[in-house]
């Protein structure tokens, strides 16, 4: 078949077609059919043809470029032209360089050049610059021609603006990786730079910082000036931060009004406390938006990298639990993270839950301490002191749940349930005759709570029979009192409208003592036990007492002291004018029902009782304080004496100027209270103890202690010439 149709190619035939010449060739067609076809037909299909080429070259929206083998451009179409915004005129002898946008790097050329080279095309994305400077990103697509030589003769691209398609894709770039609001990187993109810069860091060995901020104040801001004031804040704190912070650090939004800061390229914690503070800083400038001024703060907690893990997560975790600790330490702050600290707050959650579940088993309980007057006997009342019955741990003192819970809603809570239940108490116990009168402990907090005063109302109404002077609060005077006006109402309420009493507690121990007394309603003042316990070692703390009774006389109240261990204590007490006490030497606190029973036992202390018919005259008073602060001395010195040298004890007060005997000395002295030869006497006899005393102390310190307790009985004797005087003194004037 081919050979015919080769074979009919050499002839051209002539005809003569209505009187007109007319070239052409045979043409075989299917079957046997043969037809002529002219060659002017042949030409018209080949013009035709060229022209739709050339059409489809301009019409069509893709560009075209062609260049010569030396890269300069020969001819584009009119699509070029509409992408570039070059004529062809302006374009042709130039070179495509003319549209770099320099975003590609040297490499992303060789690359081309190199697929044109070896297989004589390159397709990929390149972003140009138009010829009004517009970066457009394009898909390329470049094929080599070759001459006969195998010689690239020409390169002709084909390109399509893709640009739209870019935004595109780039916006779902944005929302998969940035904060729709602030524009902040997100949370996936920070945890993806974390890795990247914590290889870095492993190579070039510094540290990171991962820290957590969280503003302040903003909630309050948001409420009360709706979302767009608070969108606006949100944005230009987010601004800011980004402008405090280095490019390679990270500043990440993380939510509401949480962010994440990757610090890099860090030497140590005190290296990134500058930027911390800078960014407090710049946080805490007012923003202003529809012109009011808007004033926020932010903490931070920080945590660092390789020290605490290296598990983004966790590093984050850290830092929101040093951020908690920043805000409880003040807010507008930084804190970095402690390890220990961070247990400290673990375990105190999960013992505050364990003590909400604790009040709803059931598991708090009520002890009460007596508290008697010393000189009649009487026991005239009870403190209600809580307890945690534990059922693993046993039963738990206040100091292990009250502080956790101080400042919680828990801590009103569970100060309701004590008001309840000793209330309750009281009423069982006026059913069997009893009638102490309770003293219930109250936090501040609960006290200033503002459904403290209706509570209380409603519990005493539940008992009709309880006199209301029966219970009395007590308001821990050492602790921040907070707001005294506040404080003062409120207890002014329930000593008119309820008819209860309230005693200043650890009275002393607090800084501002004198103001408390003076503002607050309380009748009672309660010595601190701190003092009570070296009273009769310590001249400042029988200062500080002495000095309390005074204040309590000339404010009209009346006072007890707490802890009260030893009749010794006691006797001083009532010497210097303090009647009613409470202690361990009279009864440690007890579960309610043992209270009766030891109240039936209860036998008054004979000594406390024998000074109830005296009336102690200035040199009475003195030269017992004497006597009891001597014989103190003496017995807790030969203690000292007798324990091991590694015994815990401690000796009294070897300072013969220091000594609280040598001070009862002075104030004798002082107000004239002895005749002179008395008092040289007195002076001397108290130098002469204090000489043997020093004596054995030596020994006992040259590990000489069978010397050392020897000489005990020389002490014992010089103690009894001292005490014998001092007795004589009494009655001699
Ligand atoms: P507080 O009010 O000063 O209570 C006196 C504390 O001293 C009690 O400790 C008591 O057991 C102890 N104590 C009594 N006599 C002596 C003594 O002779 N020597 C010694 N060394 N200690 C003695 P407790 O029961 O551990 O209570 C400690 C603190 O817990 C109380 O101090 C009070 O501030 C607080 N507290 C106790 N119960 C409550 C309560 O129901 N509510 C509130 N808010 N606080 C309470
Ligand atoms: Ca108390
Ligand atoms: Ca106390």
């Amino acid at each position: 078949m081919k050979d015919v149709k080769r074979w009919l190619d050499n002839f051209v035939i002539k005809l003569s077609i209505n009187s007109k010449p007319v070239a052409g060739r045979l043409r075989k067609n299917s079957g046997n059919v043969i037809s002529f076809l002219t060659f002017s037909s042949q030409y018209k299909a080949t013009r035709e043809l060229i022209e739709l080429r050339a059409r489809v070259y301009d019409d069509v929206p893709e560009g075209r470029i062609i260049t010569d083998a030396n890269t300069i451009i020969i001819d584009v179409n009119p699509a070029f032209s509409k992408i570039t915004g070059y004529s062809r005129e302006e374009i042709i002898g130039k070179t495509p360089k003319i549209l770099s946008s320099g975003l590609q790097s040297k490499t992303f050329y060789a690359l081309m050049w190199r697929s044109l080279q070896e297989q004589g095309h390159w397709q990929g994305e390149v972003w140009n610059r138009k010829k009004n400077g517009d970066i457009y990103a394009e898909r390329l697509n470049i094929v080599a021609f070759y001459d006969q030589h195998h010689s690239v003769s020409h390169y002709v691209g084909l390109l399509s603006d893709i640009t739209s398609n870019k935004r595109q894709q780039e916006q779902l770039d944005m929302l998969a990786h940035y904060d729709v609001l602030t524009q902040l990187p997100n949370r996936a993109l920070i945890v993806d730079r974390f890795k990247q810069a914590m290889a870095q860091a492993k190579r070039s060995q510094t540290q990171l910082a991962v820290c957590f901020l969280d503003l302040d104040n903003f909630k309050p801001i948001n409420d009360s000036y709706g979302h767009h004031v608070g969108d606006s804040i949100l944005i230009e704190i987010s601004r800011r931060m980004t402008h405090n912070i280095r490019e390679s650090d990270t500043v990440s939004r993380q939510g509401g009004d949480e962010f994440a800061l990757l610090l890099t390229d860090i030497d140590s914690f005190a290296h990134c406390e500058q930027s911390l503070r800078r960014i407090l800083d710049a946080i805490s400038q007012p923003v202003v938006i529809d012109d009011i001024s808007h004033t926020i703060s932010a903490s931070i907690g920080v945590t660092m990298y390789p020290a605490d893990s290296d598990d983004f997560d966790t590093l984050l975790r850290h830092a929101d639990h040093a951020m908690y600790e920043a805000k409880q330490s003040g807010r507008n702050r930084y804190q970095l993270y402690n390890v220990e600290q961070d247990q400290l707050i673990v375990f105190k959650h999960h013992r505050l839950l364990e003590i909400e579940q604790a009040l709803l088993n059931g598991e708090f309980q009520l002890y009460y301490q007596p508290k008697v007057n010393m000189l009649t006997g009487d026991v005239f009342g009870v403190e209600a002191l809580l307890r945690w019955n534990h059922p693993e741990q046993g039963i738990l003192l206040p100091v292990d749940f009250l502080p956790i819970i101080a400042g919680t809603a828990l801590e009103k809570k569970l100060g309701d349930w004590v008001i309840e239940y000793a209330v309750k108490q009281l009423n069982e116990w006026q059913e069997i005759e009893l009638r102490p009168e309770v003293s219930i402990n109250i936090s501040s907090n609960h006290l200033l709570s503002s459904s403290f005063f209706d509570n209380l109302k409603w519990v005493l109404n539940e008992h009709p029979l309880i006199k209301p002077n029966a219970i009395q609060l007590e308001i821990l005077e050492s602790s921040a009192l907070g707001d005294l006006k506040a404080i003062h109402d409120v207890l002014e309420r329930c000593i008119s409208e309820l008819g209860i009493s309230a005693a200043l507690d650890d009275f002393g121990t607090g800084y501002s003592s004198l103001t408390h007394l003076r503002a607050l309603p309380a009748n009672i003042i309660k010595i601190d036990q701190s003092f009570v316990r070296d009273l009769l070692d310590d001249p400042h703390d029988y200062s500080i007492i002495d000095g309390v009774i005074g204040l309590a006389e000339a404010f009209r109240r009346e006072v007890i002291a707490e802890g009260v261990e030893t009749t010794e204590q006691g006797l001083m007490l009532i010497v210097m004018g303090c009647l009613q006490a409470q202690g361990y030497v009279i009864a440690k606190p007890m579960p309610a029902d043992e209270f009766p029973r030891w109240l039936q036992n209860y036998r008054p202390n004979q000594e406390w009782l024998e000074c109830a018919d005296r009336q102690f005259s200035p040199k009475e008073k003195q030269l017992k304080l004497l006597k009891l602060a001597t014989s103190h001395w003496h017995n807790k010195f030969v203690e000292y004496i007798k324990s091991p040298q590694d015994s815990a004890l401690a000796p009294p007060i070897m300072d013969i100027r220091k000594c609280h005997c040598g001070t009862c000395i002075t104030w004798l002295k002082q107000e004239k209270l002895l005749k002179k030869g008395s008092m040289v006497f007195l002076k001397q006899l108290h130098e002469t103890f204090h000489q043997i005393a020093d004596s054995i102390f030596h020994h006992y310190q040259q590990n000489d202690l069978q010397t050392a307790r020897a000489e005990l009985h020389e002490l014992q004797q010089a103690f009894f010439i001292m005490h014998s005087t001092v007795e004589q003194y009494k009655t001699v004037t």
